[in-house]
């Protein structure tokens, strides 16, 4: 084998061979193992190790490296998307944060919607702005604390009164620097609020994210149940493959206070409809009431006001056992693992 050869496998990514009743399993962990590498990695070990374990299986195992980062700590990161604006995504994001809070979570909130980031003012903290601070040599974004919820938001490095025109690079670099380089700490559950859409800057997004799951809010209403669906193919496509945990329904119906009587003023089951197309579970239907408006603009979400509890708890609850469920069902994703019998050349 020649000598730059050798020192590649006897270098700091080898991680461990076991001679175990006729196997040896070779095990490699490596930062950024491109297929390449890969490949290369493994014909150097077949070749080298055939002859002297020519009665032996051998596995040649390549694990990615985990880089340590601001997510590390994360158990469960949540993406709230919708396709169109203004159908309550916000609303819903900043509700399953308190109350996942109120049930006993750790929970932070990252609000990367750049057009139009309201976190802040949903959650009284408008005029806060987060520090750096020094951690072990790093200096990271310390997330500002409103209702036992870690938050960061966009809206947080602009004037409130200003429109932010955000060009897709500086919104990306913002977005890196609080996902990447933020002190969000250990955490049950990350929840994002998504710009709404299904543009370039929301699959650099949800790619540089290593999310467990996607929830899409849509009102009954067909404009918005369309681009619902396009959220949902987004998340579908092969270079982003994130389930999609469930579907909320908002804006469901408006009730008065005297009256019986349901008005469906967008519409009526647009969002059960999509669930039962497309076979994703709708998680809870929100109905319209002045009390979540409210509560929105005062800065107290209306899970902590008794203005919508049972709507938002059924909701949490439901996104608890889905993302579960999720767990359950489907394998962690930082290991990339390639079983080889001998001479077996892919
Ligand atoms: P998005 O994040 O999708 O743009 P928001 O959550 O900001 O939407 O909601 C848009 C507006 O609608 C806000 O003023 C919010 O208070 C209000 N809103 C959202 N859901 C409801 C609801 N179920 N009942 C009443 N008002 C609502």
């Amino acid at each position: 084998m020649p000598s730059s050869d050798v020192s590649l496998i006897s270098s700091n990514i080898l991680k461990s061979i076991d001679v175990v009743e006729g196997k040896v399993t070779i095990v490699f962990n490596i930062e950024n193992p491109t297929l390449h590498l890969r490949k290369k990695i493994e014909k150097l070990v077949i070749d080298s190790l055939n002859t002297k374990f020519s009665q032996h299986e051998l596995i040649v195992i390549i694990e990615t490296k985990k880089k340590e980062d601001s997510l590390s700590g994360i158990k469960n990161i949540i993406a709230i998307a919708s396709g169109k604006g203004g159908v309550g995504k916000s609303t819903v994001s900043s509700n399953l944060a308190v109350s996942l809070v109120q049930k006993g979570f750790s929970v932070g909130l990252l609000d990367a919607d750049i057009y139009g980031p309201s976190i802040p003012l949903m959650f009284d903290a408008e005029n806060s702005k987060p520090k750096l601070k020094n951690i072990e040599g790093k200096s990271l974004m310390e997330p500002i604390v409103s209702y036992g919820v870690k938050l960061l938001s966009i809206g947080f490095f602009s004037d409130p009164k200003d429109p932010i025109v955000w060009r897709g690079p500086m919104a990306s670099k913002a977005l890196n620097q609080m996902i990447h380089q933020s002190n969000w700490g250990d955490l049950d559950y990350l929840i994002i609020d998504l710009p709404p859409g299904t543009g370039d800057i929301h699959l650099s997004l949800v790619q540089s994210l290593p999310l467990t799951g996607a929830v899409v809010v849509t009102t009954p209403q067909p404009v918005s149940i369309i681009d619902a669906k396009k959220a949902i193919s987004m998340f579908k496509l092969k270079t982003i493959n994130v389930p999609v945990i469930g579907i909320i329904e908002n804006m469901s119906w408006f009730q008065t206070n005297e009256s019986k009587k349901k008005y469906y003023i967008f519409g009526r089951n647009g969002g059960e409809a999509l669930s039962d197309n497309l076979g994703i579970p709708l998680l809870g239907k929100i109905p319209i009431k002045e009390s979540i408006r409210e509560s929105g603009d005062v800065g107290r979400p209306a899970f902590l006001q008794n203005g919508g509890i049972h709507f938002f708890n059924e909701i949490t609850d439901n996104i608890i056992l889905r993302t579960n469920e999720r767990n359950q069902s489907v394998a962690p994703t930082e290991k990339v693992k390639i079983t080889h019998a001998r001479g077996c050349n892919t």
